[in-house]
């Protein structure tokens, strides 16, 4: 299916979509799944498909899930099979998930006989937001499922190596905004303000404290302000100001701590800077949790196919985590680094590049994880 797989990554590649728009990567999905002999069901959560590969003999049910969705940027691959779309890319390897799918789906629907249970392929849009997983849980694509397992390839893993954890492994990704309002005036006569970018600075180095101090060494987070607004001219202190950015957490407790901290130091450090200051807290998606039987089965495979095998976690978020919160499942790390070490870039990078050699290793290691699962 290598080939097959190839293509249809490179198809998927040149028209990338973004969120709840996948609405081309979604029909050539279901094309493909009718082809294979299966019978999708289409537009679920707008842009979502389904499909079972349901064995002739009884079992549980185990769910495989890929994502659909580009990001807005420009690319500068110069990839022969670069976006054709201006201002879009699959820059995170979604294009990869959604074909090395498709083409385990074919295979599996070819081993229907052995299969002691059923796999269900999940096809879903906006993982990189606002989050497609949890609307296609509402509408009811968890209904008969036991485990989950999801992928996803990694830039900066070499080729082949697969990464593999229980517990937490992604960050809950929430977001946060602050409003300072001053007290505005004429630069020359500051004692006649209340001068919020001053507030400001202090609240931003305060801040630091929430993970050096308030966090234990042994948890992880991280607190970024990652956007600042205030101010017009060199000679006017403004009447308010504005900052915002983003709260990653493993561990439910920590993120609720750091929230409550927030929300006290906020109001308070303005005051004493004679200024008003509002917090804002937007929760984001939660901590992807792995649990350790399907883990297993993921190490297992790897072994089985002598692949360096590792340990990751990372303070990225995901919205698998949404699936993890009702079925046990794993989510795990295939490296795709490209070999030259200058063409390695980050995820989400406009020269983000994959190597494509990590799609027959990806495909087998679905096809182990499910017969470790439907044995
Ligand atoms: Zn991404
Ligand atoms: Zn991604």
């Amino acid at each position: 299916m290598t080939d097959t797989v190839i293509e249809i990554r490179r198809d998927l590649h040149r028209h990338p979509e973004l969120g709840f728009q996948e609405f081309r990567t979604s029909a050539k999905v279901a094309e493909f799944l009718r082809q294979s002999g299966l019978e999708p069901t289409e537009g679920i959560a707008v842009t979502g498909v389904t499909a079972e590969v349901r064995g002739d003999q009884p079992g549980p049910t185990l769910m495989l899930r890929a994502d659909m969705d580009a990001l807005p940027i420009e690319e500068e691959t110069g990839l022969e099979f670069a976006s054709q779309e201006p201002g879009k890319m699959h820059a995170c390897g979604h294009d990869l998930h959604t074909a090395i799918l498709l083409g385990t789906a074919r295979i599996l629907q070819a081993m229907k006989p052995s299969l002691k249970g059923t796999v269900k392929l999940i096809f879903q849009p906006a993982e990189e937001g606002p989050g497609g997983a949890d609307p296609m849980i509402k509408e009811g694509v968890l209904s008969n499922v036991d485990y989950a397992l999801g992928l996803h390839l990694w830039s900066d893993l070499p080729c082949g190596h697969v990464a593999i954890s229980p517990g937490p492994v992604m960050a809950a990704a929430d977001t946060f905004r602050v409003k300072i309002h001053g007290k505005g005036g004429h630069a020359a006569y500051p004692h006649e303000s209340a001068d919020p970018i001053v507030a400001a600075a202090a609240l931003i180095t305060a801040m630091q404290t929430l993970v050096s101090r308030n966090t234990s060494p042994f948890d992880s987070a991280v607190v970024s302000v990652t956007q600042i607004q205030g101010g017009s001219a060199d000679n006017i202190i403004p009447e308010r100001v504005e900052f915002s950015g983003t709260i990653r957490t493993f561990q439910p407790s920590t993120r609720a701590a750091l929230v409550k901290r927030l929300h006290e130091m906020v109001p308070s450090l303005c005051q004493s800077y004679g200024t008003e200051g509002e917090f804002q807290f937007s929760e984001g998606y939660p901590a992807l949790i792995n649990d350790p039987v399907p883990c297993r089965w993921v190490a297992q495979a790897a072994e089985q196919m002598k692949l360096p095998l590792s340990a990751q976690a990372t303070m990225g978020g995901e919205d698998m985590a949404y699936y993890l919160q009702k079925v046990p499942g794993a989510f795990f790390f295939l490296g795709a680094a490209p070999d030259q070490a200058e063409r390695v870039f980050p995820h989400h990078h406009p020269k983000f590049e994959l190597d494509e050699r990590a799609v027959p290793l990806a495909m087998e290691l679905f096809l182990r994880c499910v017969e470790s699962c439907l044995k």
